[in-house]
């Protein structure tokens, strides 16, 4: 049964690629001899490896990220380019802010796609609230508030860190004492910890940032479509998140939005962003949210990705955010009560906490997790992850997201870790 499910999707995937692998065929060696490189001004010859076809093997993508991609999303991604700047694009990017703002559960006009990954959103978000010099608090629990704090040092900011080790989680209160103490003009929080497979609870951190009159900004790149978040409602002040995890798009663009607290902060600032290509005051015109008429070149955004991206919004509009964050509960429920079937125990142990999308097991005792995760990428073309930052050694992380997110690949991802655990050695027993 799981093979016919592995085998069906290879079969998929065959069918669309084979038109683009013909077309990627080996250049003939003629056309090569063709060249007269007597009379060539080159002194770097072409690579052989570029003379060769473009190689991708398929891979179950049950990692943190990226998932696989739908057909329905490569086919959106491989359409014709069109410019940048046409208006038949000025479309499809005010569609995409409206797919966006049903995700974010927003209303915020403020609401683009950056052109880069899940750390340009993050960046983006830093660069253009905070100004050297201020103060910024950063939860800590895994390694994405590690990241942003590090991003905010660079800038030049008065880093004030609050620490958890992983799997660790803060209380309201023990947030709000540190707003008091450090008085930031912004802080951070994960929803979705990747690297610990926990869920942040985020209710009721906006009203205290209020208070303190601090920004309060949010991290959805690894939860957006796995859990709920409703930015209007909990106050949260921006939020980011990514393509390539539940929303299952090729990895390489980012939603991001601002309400009106986080855009008078950004837009009534001393000094310029640090980054010219991440300044929302040119963003926020390349995406049509500011009050001018037309829209001016700032950068040539990824057509292809925003096509990708579109699409992927469009697949969870159709569905409904209430209908797959049930999905991608009731999955990883079925994935929680397999693992633990297996003897295999889950790092984070409060239900509750756990994060849909991106399950972390503890490494079993006596195992190497290398080699277990390396076994089932051998045996099963499977990726699987272990830790990242602070979880390195600890966990395996194993995510089912969007378009895998599904029993029967839960069965698989089972199936392959009881295999593992049958034929790699107990090394450290
Ligand atoms: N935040 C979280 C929670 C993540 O899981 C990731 C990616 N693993 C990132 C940020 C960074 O995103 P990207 O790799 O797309 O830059």
């Amino acid at each position: 049964m799981m093979q016919r499910a592995l085998f069906g999707r290879c079969a998929l995937f065959a069918q669309q690629t084979a038109a683009l692998e013909s077309s990627m065929a080996p250049r003939s060696a003629p056309a090569l001899l063709r060249q007269d490189r007597s009379a060539s001004s080159l002194t770097v010859p072409p690579p052989a490896c570029m003379l060769q076809p473009l190689e991708a093997p398929f891979r179950y993508l049950f990692g943190p990220g990226p998932s696989n991609v739908p057909p329905r999303v490569l086919a959106a991604g491989g359409r014709p380019i069109i410019g940048h700047m046409h208006p038949e694009m000025f479309e499809i990017m005010n569609d995409i802010k409206k797919g966006i703002q049903y995700i974010f559960q927003t209303e915020n006009n403020m609401t683009i796609s950056m052109s880069g990954s899940g750390h340009a959103a993050m960046e983006c978000a830093v660069f253009n609230t905070v100004e050297p010099g201020e103060s910024v608090l950063v939860g800590i629990n895994g390694i994405w508030g590690e990241r942003v704090a590090e991003i905010a040092e660079r800038m030049g900011a008065n880093v004030h860190r609050m620490v958890k080790t992983p799997g660790g989680y803060f209380t309201n209160m023990e947030i709000e004492q540190a707003i008091a103490k450090h008085k930031p003009v912004l802080f951070f929080l994960t929803h979705g910890e990747s690297s610990a497979g926990l869920c942040n609870p985020v209710d009721g951190i906006g009203d205290i940032c209020r208070k303190h009159n601090c920004l309060f900004l949010v991290d959805t790149v690894a939860s957006l479509g796995a859990a709920p978040i409703f930015m209007d409602k909990q106050n949260i002040d921006i939020i980011y998140s990514g393509s390539q995890k539940a929303l299952n798009a090729p990895p390489g663009t980012a939603p991001i939005s601002f309400n009106d607290r986080a855009c008078h902060k950004m837009f009534n600032r001393k000094t310029k962003p640090v980054s010219y290509l991440f300044d929302m005051a040119h963003l926020s015109n390349y995406w049509g949210c500011d009050d001018k008429p037309a829209r001016a070149y700032h950068h040539t955004g990824p057509v292809s990705g925003f096509f990708a991206l579109r699409e992927s919004l469009a697949i969870l509009a159709e569905k409904g955010l209430e209908e797959s964050w049930k999905q991608h509960k009731e999955v990883a429920a079925h994935l929680y009560r397999g693992l633990e079937d297996l003897g295999l125990k889950l790092f984070v142990p409060e239900k509750d906490l756990r994060l849909p999308s991106v399950t972390t097991i503890a490494v079993p005792e006596g195992y190497d997790w290398r080699e277990l995760l390396m076994y089932i990428m051998k045996h099963h073309q499977m990726e699987m992850t272990g830790g990242l930052g602070p979880s390195i050694g600890m966990v395996m992380r194993v995510g089912l997201m969007g378009y895998n997110c599904q029993k029967r690949n839960a069965d698989m991802a089972l199936h392959a870790l009881a295999d593992a655990l049958k034929n790699c050695k107990k090394s450290r027993a």
